[in-house]
């Protein structure tokens, strides 16, 4: 014999769906994939050397190129109102030649304002940018958000400018007039991960160097970067976004500051770290839905600072959909970093 429940009698019906829009959410532009001899993408080639999956990496690769099908299908059916579209990495900034990668960059910007327009209740673009020249990269972001309705740049970790050993990070002096555009734009930067360069600490282990793990040890190094060299108290108004829960730097935030506070190397701050990530820098879901992570993430800077996105073509909707509707945090955090905190930020 079953045991009856107690009767029910007051539940109110099923709240409205969760309100989403997803801030990492990459396409490609087809000049910069691989070819075979006969000019047909070669997709197995580019996973090779990706150190994905070819089979992974073979629906990536269509999915990356859709922009008016399954992507919106996707979408839909994880309730995903608006998303943010970047180029995926590394993008521009494996361009070494100047000319060619300014000229690329117009033309994916472009390219992509193309396919916002065409859906523009679903897409708002996000600028990509070839950094050899910080005056040029500055023009080319302002044509972007005042021209082309754009909210933010996305740029694919340090670019290699002129030469592929010669490597960029955002810290870098000459970087000052495109620091000067965004904070009097006021769009946001998010720096996303490629793998680090000449790593050899990952010989003979291809499985490391990317998603995994190596993206998040190099994207983490690149934003302690601009807050220990100080771009933050040049411009306190700079607004920094980290993928994948903050790149490992929630966690490690207080270790950090502690070892710079008995060896700071000539080093000067006016704040903390863990002031800089309350104050300049937000992080974002993609590809880490993880229980303990986020919560994690809350615990060192607030569910204020913390946006959903899912890495789409690289992860589901649907994986990226399940963790935050059900993940044990209050619903009014819930809806934060699901909608509110994304459209605050990038002024949707
Ligand atoms: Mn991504």
């Amino acid at each position: 014999m079953t045991v009856p429940s107690l009767p029910k009698l007051g539940t109110p019906p099923a709240p409205p769906p969760l309100r989403k829009i997803a801030l990492e959410e990459h396409f490609g532009h087809p000049s910069l994939f691989m070819r075979d001899r006969d000019g047909g993408f070669d997709t197995r080639r580019e996973a090779i050397i990706g150190h994905l999956g070819p089979e992974y990496f073979q629906l990536v690769q269509h999915r990356l190129l859709d922009f008016d099908t399954a992507r919106l299908e996707a979408m839909d059916e994880a309730g995903v109102e608006k998303v943010l579209l970047s180029l995926t990495t590394f993008g521009i900034q494996a361009i070494a030649d100047r000319d060619r990668a300014q000229s690329t960059a117009r033309t994916v910007n472009d390219y992509l304002a193309e396919r916002v327009r065409a859906h523009p209740n679903r897409y708002v673009g996000m600028a990509s940018l070839a950094l050899h020249d910080a005056d040029q990269a500055a023009r080319e972001l302002e044509r972007c958000v005042t021209k082309l309705g754009f909210k933010g740049v996305m740029v694919n970790g340090y670019s290699q400018v002129d030469a592929p050993d010669n490597l960029l990070y955002l810290d870098d002096a000459r970087m000052t007039p495109l620091w000067e555009a965004l904070t009097e734009l006021d769009v946001p930067l998010y720096i996303h991960p490629r793998p680090s360069h000449n790593a050899v600490q990952y010989d003979s282990h291809p499985e490391l160097t990317g998603a995994a793990w190596g993206f998040a040890p190099e994207t983490a190094t690149h934003a302690l970067r601009i807050v220990y060299s100080g771009f933050f108290d040049r411009f306190p108004t700079a607004k920094l976004v980290l993928g994948h829960l903050g790149e490992g730097l929630p966690f490690l935030a207080w270790r950090i500051q502690h070892g710079i506070n008995f060896s700071p190397n000539g080093r000067s701050t006016k704040k903390r770290l863990s002031d800089y990530l309350a104050d300049n820098i937000w992080v974002t879901t993609s590809g880490n839905f993880s229980t303990q992570a986020l919560h994690c993430t809350m615990l060192t800077m607030g569910a204020d600072r913390i946006l959903f996105a899912a890495d789409y073509p690289y992860e589901d909707y649907a994986e990226a959909r399940d963790f935050i509707e059900t993940v044990p945090i209050s619903e009014s955090d819930r809806r934060k970093i699901a909608y509110d905190n994304a459209k605050a930020l990038y002024r949707l």
